[in-house]
């Protein structure tokens, strides 16, 4: 299992390069979608995760369709882990919401973050096929969060009300319903 690098490292803070597509596909690059998948996984709160936090600067992230589901309800998508390779932001709304957010690479700060409320995003998938697609609440709020992992930005950059948490509360935050 991968370490999950914290905030501290030097990885986290590199504009990630750009994964060649004649490289998607490759042993590689699926050891790392399974290595960041494996890291994911382990977390009860890990609903995404970028390469860079577990020491990989390429562009790409996983992103798990069944906490999606668990914690956005508005979310119909599949409830695999879903990859995103190169992805571009392409439209941003004027919208923003005001959001809580934490991150695997910021243990354990939570705070607010002003993200915009719709997103669109371009990217390769695991067998190297383009993919387009529009999202809004939780996911909009993700794409935006991991896109700025990529460029070497955490969401204590930008956040505020920052507080600390224990591991418990954090989860007692996210439960839905
Ligand atoms: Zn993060």
């Amino acid at each position: 299992m991968k370490d999950i690098l914290q905030r501290e490292h030097p990885v986290l803070r590199e504009i990630s390069r750009s994964v060649p597509v004649k490289d998607i596909g490759a042993p590689e690059i699926r050891q790392t979608i399974a290595d960041l998948t494996d890291a994911m996984n382990a977390q009860k709160d890990g609903i995404a995760i970028a390469a860079p936090q577990i020491g990989v600067p390429l562009r790409l992230f996983v992103v798990s369709g069944a906490l999606l589901a668990q914690a956005d309800k508005t979310y119909k998508g599949p409830k695999e882990p879903l990859v995103f390779i190169n992805p571009e932001i392409t439209k941003t709304s004027k919208e923003k919401h005001e959001v809580e957010e934490g991150c695997l690479s910021v243990r354990w700060l939570y705070g607010k973050v002003k993200r915009s409320a719709k997103v669109s995003i371009r990217a390769y998938d695991a067998d190297g096929k383009r993919i387009a697609r529009g999202a809004s609440g939780l996911l909009a709020q993700v794409f935006q969060h991991e896109v700025d992992h990529l460029n070497g930005i955490l969401f204590v950059d930008k956040a505020y009300d920052l507080e600390e948490m224990s591991e418990e509360e954090i989860l007692e935050m996210q439960k839905v319903g």
